[in-house]
């Protein structure tokens, strides 16, 4: 049923489209593109800037006429529609990717009809991907797999989404059947939490969105947590630890008392899982005189979030009372929404994305978001998007992988989305 000659794809059009999506992700996957913590640039890296070349290079010889890299490092293109009246659908992905593991002189490796064996990554014999201890992996059997060498990451996350939606664009620009415009929006530093910082939506002037940005096959996620970061800054009395008795006040001590104080069999990411919630110390650091600590606060409920939030609050305020003469402020800062609260309220988005997995041959998965994404983001600012999946496995880590197969039915996906918006008019 699938229509496809080699079965090990989703349909036809995956097929086709495979060799496209191989050749450009193994492109992309070399240029060192890992995005920076604490950096003061924008975007945070040089190497990001030299995909962004490459791409509004790549999609100018496409045949796209407004391809601009802006001063920020984001590509912006349109593949116009065929279709008068019909919405404008807006495909994100990110060139950058993740600070957690070695992103530099990434050396992609296709193992061909994987054959089910545990596989041995050629730089570190450390690290292996077994199929016992890997679900996902063993429902690839058969497939062509593409790892690093195993001393980097491989950068499936993004660069999967950016190959999946550039072989979409490189088939329909070649295709004059109904579809709807698109823009195509490549962001940067997404990894540290800063993909939309400087995108000007009214200029990205879509009228929904995707994310390219997902994972397994066949996923749709349009979930995520809401958050919040709290940073708890307390200020202690100095005095020459000779003659401290009575009078000194320990910060160092405080921020400790105040991280013991937090539950430790709940509400913490070490013991939740799904649906629950937590309280998470990312970070701690100071002298007597004054310490810091960095909290995560998440939870996909608003109501819970709120509760968490006031748990952390009542024991600060603990935290007073137990030392008065310690100063201790507390910073709140909003990070980001489930952005399930908008996407309810336009289901035809979400409708669209099932119904073009589905045409691809796949039946979708809603999954959660345990943390954020690009889509929160914009999906707050108005632009409700959703995140497709890429066919990448292993985020963010050495053993990152990817499938062949599943990455030419994201990108078919993308296609067919396309076509659906384009016969959806009003
Ligand atoms: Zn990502």
């Amino acid at each position: 049923m699938s229509g496809a000659s080699d079965p090990r794809y989703a349909c036809r059009l995956a097929e086709e489209l495979a060799p496209d999506v191989l050749e450009r992700f193994l492109r992309y996957v070399r240029i060192d593109t890992q995005a920076e913590l604490d950096a003061t640039t924008y975007p945070s890296s040089q190497g990001q800037l030299d995909l962004s070349r490459l791409l509004a290079d790549e999609l100018r010889t496409l045949g796209l006429a407004d391809v601009e890299l802006t001063e920020h490092g984001y590509v912006l293109a349109t593949l116009p529609g065929t279709v008068a009246g019909a919405r404008t659908v807006a495909l994100f992905a990110h060139v950058d990717t993740a600070p957690d593991a070695p992103g530099a002189d990434v050396r992609p490796h296709v193992h061909e009809r994987w054959d089910g064996a545990p596989i041995t990554l050629p730089g570190d014999p450390a690290q292996v991907l077994d199929s016992a201890a890997l679900p996902e992996l063993a429902d690839c059997v058969g497939h062509d797999l593409v790892t690093s060498d195993g001393t980097t990451l491989l950068g499936a996350d993004d660069k999967a989404g950016v190959a999946e939606i550039m072989a979409a664009v490189a088939h329909l620009v070649a295709d004059d059947g109904p579809r709807a415009p698109a823009r195509i929006v490549f962001t940067v530093d997404e990894e540290v939490g800063a993909g939309t910082a400087h995108l000007d939506l009214e200029h990205v002037a879509a009228d929904v969105g995707y994310t390219l940005d997902g994972s397994g096959r066949g996923e749709l996620e349009v979930e995520t947590f809401s958050a919040y970061a709290v940073k708890v800054t307390i200020r202690g009395v100095v005095v020459h630890p000779g003659s401290a008795k009575g009078r000194m006040v320990s910060a160092v001590r405080l921020a400790a008392d105040l991280v013991a104080s937090l539950p430790r069999d709940r509400l913490a990411p070490e013991v939740t899982e799904g649906r629950e919630g937590f309280v998470h110390p990312t970070r701690i650091a100071g002298q007597v005189a004054e310490a810091a600590v960095w909290f995560l606060v998440r939870d996909h409920d608003e109501a819970r979030l709120q509760e968490h939030l006031a748990t952390l609050t009542a024991l600060v305020d603990e935290l007073r009372e137990q030392e008065p003469r310690a100063r201790v402020d507390v910073r709140v800062e909003r990070q980001y929404t489930n952005m399930r609260h908008v996407l309810d309220r336009h289901p035809e988005v979400v409708d669209a994305a099932v119904e073009a997995i589905r045409r691809v041959g796949l039946e979708p998965r809603f999954e959660l978001i345990r943390g954020g994404t690009d889509g929160a983001r914009l999906s707050e600012r108005g632009l409700p998007t959703p995140n497709l999946f890429t066919g990448g496995r292993l985020y963010h880590s050495v053993r990152e992988w990817a499938s062949v197969q599943d990455m030419a039915a994201a990108a078919a996906t993308v296609v067919e989305l396309l076509r659906l918006w384009g016969v959806r008019t009003g």
